[in-house]
């Protein structure tokens, strides 16, 4: 029985899914995959700012892992830039963080990943109040 990977929580999609250098035929580069999980390491510590305490806490993981993910995650766009390679960023076991809305006027429940802005008003039937039941 093979060993099962953690699931790694992260609170976003990535927008953009491959890097590569320009000008070079993609046929001809190496590529590097970034897990979403050491994506998400990087938006929370690098882009946003977290303190790893807390970066670890949202992804659910100890801060010595969040380290661990987050120095790969830094190894590997390291080897892109360096080295001319290519960067996808997929796979790995992810789970999207949801947050869980419903329209207060019709009950209409949905959910959105839960760093998206709060819609202003309910898809079903336009009602601008709308209830969230965020577990957190
Ligand atoms: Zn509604």
């Amino acid at each position: 029985m093979g060993r099962r990977r953690r699931c790694r929580w992260v609170g976003y999609r990535p927008v953009a899914q491959f890097y590569k250098p320009r000008g070079v035929p993609l046929s001809s580069l190496e590529q590097v995959r970034l897990t979403v999980g050491e994506f998400e390491a990087m938006r929370l510590s690098d882009l946003k700012g977290l303190h790893q305490e807390e970066a670890a806490r949202r992804m659910r993981v100890s801060r010595q892992t969040f380290g661990r993910i987050l120095n790969e995650a830094h190894r590997k766009v390291a080897e892109c830039f360096v080295e001319g390679k290519a960067l996808s960023i997929e796979g790995g076991n992810y789970a999207i963080m949801q947050r869980n809305l419903e329209c207060s006027d019709c009950g209409f429940a949905w959910e959105i990943p839960i760093e998206f802005p709060l819609p202003s008003c309910c898809p079903e039937c336009g009602s601008p109040i709308i209830r969230t039941g965020d577990k957190s």
